[in-house]
């Protein structure tokens, strides 16, 4: 049973220049212990939904629809309700582990204190809690860098200290926006090998933001493909792989580095996402699709449709027999690997 469900959420920013819709008529869900990879480029409203389902967006935002959280509907939640849930309920993990952690504070204080908030337990409790989880990263010592300030750690280890913080309380709900961004290919292995055991051990669902399919690969059940606000095509991790439905996923699974001889320069998808204030009728990939039609162009635009004898869920015009055929030029062994 899902835990996650998100129906039909609208997420739109208020500017100086007209309203902005960064989310538009997404839905989804989650179950516990089960990672759904949201993949997109820069700006496709990927962690502007994570934020609405955190809460945690400015006030020039609204946000419409569902986001039914277990038993609670976090749209309309009141501010002080929602801010309880954090850390408690829903944890978010940063590109930025910096952005979270406080620069002048200790680690130990700060994990200490981020279990005191949520848990009424003495501060000699909180800290073993807070040693327990440090171990449970991977971190070494952990009982020594206790005593450590954020600036002390490496950029891989600070990336698990907030890992650690966001487990302390047990969250029902992880978001991870870009966890392994910022950090080198070694590091990043270890922190996404460190979160497939999580997935295993902490009973949590996982929403995993990033706009690389190789790190979907490796961690992720299932996955949602974002273009210019919308979910354009969501599936099996597998499936996806082997059997991608989606110009715009074949664009993305050509750009993955194995795929490219030594030396070739990797695939690019041509063009850039369109403007969110103002965006193409139809099909908002048509500009960049080499495969548009007419159809493409005008409305209404291609909606969600489920792919004959498979889980998948695809928007787009072309028929089955094409996108099949087009799509096996793409599939990869990515996940099998
Ligand atoms: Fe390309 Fe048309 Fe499919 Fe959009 S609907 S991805 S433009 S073929």
């Amino acid at each position: 049973m899902a835990l996650l469900t998100v129906e039909n959420l609208r997420t739109t920013f208020r500017t100086d220049d007209g309203p902005v819709c960064a989310v538009d008529g997404v839905s989804l869900s989650v179950a516990a212990g089960q990672v759904l990879g949201i993949v997109g480029e820069s700006g496709c409203g990927k962690s502007a939904m994570s934020l609405s389902i955190m809460g945690l967006l400015p006030t020039s935002a609204t946000v419409e629809g569902s986001i039914q959280l277990g038993e609670h509907q976090l749209v309309g939640m009141p501010k002080n309700e929602l801010r309880t849930l954090r850390g408690s309920e829903v944890a978010m993990i940063f590109q930025d582990p910096m952005a979270s952690l406080n620069p002048v504070m200790t680690i130990g204080w700060q994990l200490e204190e981020a279990v005191r908030l949520h848990q009424k337990v003495s501060r000699r409790e909180a800290r073993t809690l807070a040693v327990a989880g440090l171990a449970a990263v991977g971190i070494p010592s952990p009982e020594d860098r206790l005593k450590t300030y954020p600036h002390e750690l490496s950029g891989g280890m600070r990336q698990r200290v907030m890992i650690a913080m966001a487990l302390l309380n047990r969250p029902r709900l992880l978001i991870a926006d870009e966890p392994t961004t910022a950090l080198d290919v070694t590091t990043q292995a270890q922190i996404l090998a460190l979160m497939r055991d999580l997935r295993s051990e902490v009973d949590a669902a996982i929403v995993l933001i990033t706009h690389d399919l190789g790190v979907v690969a490796e961690v992720c059940d299932e996955v949602a493909v974002m273009y210019a606000g919308r979910i354009v095509e969501r599936a099996p991790v597998d499936e996806l792989f082997a059997r991608p439905q989606h110009p715009y996923t074949w664009g993305l699974l050509a750009s993955l580095p194995g795929r490219n001889r030594a030396g070739e320069r990797l695939h690019q998808i041509a063009g850039s996402p369109p403007s969110l204030m103002n965006p193409p009728v139809g099909c908002r990939f048509a500009p960049r699709c080499a495969m548009a039609m007419d159809v493409c162009r005008a409305d209404p635009a291609p909606v969600l449709a489920a792919v004959a004898g498979s889980d998948t869920v695809v928007a787009c015009h072309l028929d089955a027999a094409t996108r099949a055929r087009e799509g096996a030029r793409f599939a990869s062994d990515e996940e099998s690997a």
